[in-house]
């Protein structure tokens, strides 16, 4: 044997099985002319190669950059061997129980080779609208079970024909393994029908479905990770029509276009933004819209942006061929529920929406909405992150016990931790109501199964009245950890961020309970993952009515008139309080006075809320954060000029006073400033205000890392405003660019304090 002729043992972990790992592996041995084996194993894949020493590097070299497109490589090792003169290379089937702790890939959208096949007429899957292969399709949402084996998912249905079955065994077909493999003469099918579950007859239940929707008809459509509630986005009634049966009065609907040239024509869309948009993960992306635009009015009122997205099923795809411009695609709900994905759940929770339902016969075992994201400052910014995404873990710093943490109760998540993985679930939604809990629950025990996790720790959120609270403390067995809200969303961003050491953390978000049981949401904090102290915050105001004051803005703005004024702004004639009755607003200052029903709250998001309705922009919201959104959406460019602000330190604690900002607000209100100029100076004010607070802060800890984190950075103007400002004061600033700022991030954060609360 040749000198050089040597022999390597390979172990490859991450995201390497059902991926189309093996073939991949097997093809590239074979254009080295490598012989040897590879296998998967309980941590990933083993891969024994031997041959020319410099074939062999250079199958090393490439065996990451060019694996298959949904294989997520977190490590290689590369041991020396000795040569066991191997004839040829050969792929070794898994024995049972191998795969327990792999990481099973997120649902992916339809690769190129299988767009090719659908849309080819010699092709045995034309129009076939279950098409996928290892490269791409159902992964996550169609398992019940590990390891990830067909009869682990809900293909167990489908026996292959003996051509899908011939791929499925043939390691040079990309259909090798691939566990949901189908045609249209052994997989699931489509079928149409009307909203009584009677079945429309039609060999073409696809093109029938969207004739439907250019007639303007509302059409259920089963899809990856649940149902969807379709209209031509184009037709102003059937968008209109849809709202009002899904009792949707303005949260934007999301749309889908067939291509990047459909999208131009109603949005802008930037290289980066194309990038996010086609990528395999198919988020919907927002997207300043363009004006005018043929788009109804109605998908996204009063919003600079349409949430938008490409198809991502075999389905879609073959739908938006008939010539759409877009399709309004908006979770199949009734207003907050979780989304259907069983068809009778679907008929019986969406027949008075739909018209017309097109189902098919692959179950969904786990709903995922889909994903959101947008470019802010730079980076990609989750404002949920879902589909697409779900079950790939936030890769930590260090290793961490089997914890389980709940989340808090507002765009719910989960999250479960093995070694150094943290699982955050797919979006649960708000735990208002039960079917949303049945879910949190659902979502825990299927999540606990398929990534073999049996928690030691539970975390939650401090507020005792939360369901996530009272599911953790009735867990047995296991060690409970109460986390506050806002620290929560402080270490969730150091995690995202492999930090672990004291920070200055920006916690600003609408609601979080307390250590003192009042409502805290504009939190400065000097944290580490396992304590924190209360550097600064917004002073306390009343919030008159607790939860309607969050329903009602203009009540947070009579809290903080009466904060600066007294009732000397009683006669000042602000165009946002000249609609509300004046005896309302009496009897509001009276609630404020006596202390009736009108907790303490520290809130940024209340500010917002409440300079919104000073100015006149929204009295009343229809969806969480819609006021201190338009807020944001009203500002131009910001400058130099501010409000006077000021803060006292009380007991080692400094608090932001609103006073002198809503003066100057109202002043320049009085002074018939323009809305927009009234904003862009509050927004200046506010990141002058926290940059000189961190400022301060590390004169007196020496601290230079600054944390960003909680709901209120969605605001991108604010984010990418305080970002400049404190980097150009040295500032080292962190922010969420892998999980979300919004309170969906949350069970990351109350996953790691848990985690450095128990190993002390
Ligand atoms: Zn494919
Ligand atoms: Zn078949
Ligand atoms: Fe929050």
């Amino acid at each position: 044997m040749a000198e050089n002729f040597v022999a390597r043992r390979l172990k490859i972990s991450g995201i390497v099985q059902g991926v189309g790992f093996r073939p991949f592996v097997y093809q590239l041995a074979r254009q080295y002319g490598i012989k040897g084996e590879v296998a998967n194993t309980s941590s990933g894949v083993t891969i024994h190669i031997e041959g020319d020493l410099e074939n062999i590097d250079f199958f090393c070299i490439d065996i990451t950059p060019k694996s298959p497109p949904l294989a997520h490589i977190t490590d290689v090792s590369i041991q020396s061997e000795s040569v066991k003169g191997f004839n040829d290379f050969s792929i070794i089937e898994s024995q049972a129980g191998t795969h327990r702790a792999t990481l099973i890939s997120p649902d992916m959208s339809i690769c190129g080779d299988c767009l090719k096949e659908i849309f080819d007429r010699e092709d045995r899957r034309y129009q076939y609208p279950f098409t996928n292969c290892t490269n791409c399709g159902p992964r996550y949402t169609i398992i019940d079970d590990i390891p990830y084996d067909r009869p682990n998912t809900s293909m167990k249905h489908f026996k292959m024909c003996d051509p899908c079955q011939a791929e499925y065994n043939d390691p040079g077909n990309r259909r090798f393994h691939a566990q949901p493999n189908a045609c249209p003469v052994c997989g699931p099918q489509v079928a149409l029908y009307d909203n009584t579950g009677k079945i429309i007859e039609t060999q073409a239940p696809i093109e029938r479905t969207a004739t439907l929707l250019k007639e303007g008809f509302v059409v259920a459509i089963k899809g990856l990770g649940g149902f969807h509630l379709a209209v031509d986005a184009r037709n102003h009634d059937a968008v209109l029509r849809l709202r009002e049966r899904k009792r949707r009065e303005e949260k934007p609907l999301a749309i889908m276009s067939e291509n990047i040239d459909r999208i131009s024509a109603y949005a802008h869309i930037d290289p980066e933004e194309e990038r996010l948009i086609t990528s395999l993960q198919r988020p919907v992306v927002l997207l300043r819209k363009k004006e005018p635009n043929s788009i109804s009015a109605a998908v996204s009122p009063r919003n600079r942006y349409f949430g938008a997205m490409l198809p991502y099923t075999p389905l879609h795809y073959l739908l938006l061929s008939y010539g759409f411009t877009a399709l309004v695609m908006t979770s199949g709900n009734i207003s907050e529920e979780p989304i259907a994905i069983d068809n009778a759940d679907a008929f019986e929770r969406l027949s008075d929406i739909a018209d017309t339902f097109l189902i098919h016969n692959r179950d969904i075992y786990l709903r995922s909405d889909d994903s959101i994201v947008r470019r802010a400052a730079g980076s990609v910014r989750f404002i949920r992150r879902s589909r697409g995404y779900i079950p790939t873990p936030v890769f930590l710093k260090h290793k961490v016990p089997h914890i389980l943490a709940c989340g808090a109760e507002l765009k719910n998540t989960v999250c479960l931790t093995r070694e150094d993985n943290a699982f955050l679930s797919q979006h649960i939604g708000d735990l208002e109501n039960l079917s949303t809990y049945e879910f949190f629950q659902l979502t825990i025990n299927h999540m606990k199964q398929i990534l073999d996790i049996d928690p030691e720790i539970v975390a939650y959120d401090l507020h005792p009245d939360y369901l996530s609270t009272q599911y953790a403390q009735e867990l047995e067995g296991v060690e409970k950890i109460s986390v506050q809200h806002h620290h929560a969303h402080i270490v969730s961003c150091m995690a995202e961020n492999r930090l672990d050491e004291e920070v200055i953390g920006l916690s600003f978000d609408g609601t979080g309970y307390g250590t003192d049981g009042t409502i805290w949401g504009g939190e400065i904090l000097v944290a580490e993952p396992d304590r924190f102290t209360r550097a600064a915050h917004l002073s306390y105001v009343p919030m008159p009515g607790s939860a309607a004051a969050i329903k009602e803005p203009w009540r947070m703005a009579v809290s903080y008139l009466y904060n600066a004024f007294g009732e000397g702004f009683w006669d000042m004639d602000l165009p946002g309080l000249k609609e509300i009755e004046e005896s309302r607003v009496q009897f509001i200052v009276e609630m404020i006075k006596k202390s009736v029903n009108s907790p303490m709250t520290s809130s940024l998001g209340r500010l917002f809320d409440g300079i919104a309705a000073i100015i006149g922009i929204r009295n009343r919201v229809f969806y969480e954060g819609q006021a201190a959104m338009e807020l944001e959406m009203t500002a131009k460019e910001i400058g130099d000029t501010v409000y006077d602000y000021e803060w006292v330190e009380e007991a080692d604690v400094r608090k932001i006073l609103p006073g002198p900002i809503v003066r100057g607000v109202v002043q320049d209100v009085k002074n018939s400033v323009s809305a927009s100029e009234i904003s862009s100076k509050f927004h200046a004010t506010l990141i002058r205000l926290f940059s000189e607070l961190c400022d301060d802060l590390r004169l007196e800890t020496g601290l230079k890392k600054v944390v960003l984190s909680g709901g209120v950075f969605q605001n991108s103007l604010l984010l990418s405003g305080l970002i400049q400002a404190l980097e150009e004061n040295n500032f080292q600033v962190y922010t969420h660019t892998h999980v979300p700022t919004n309170d969906g991030g949350i069970s990351l954060g109350q996953a790691l304090v848990a985690a450095a609360i128990a190993g002390k």
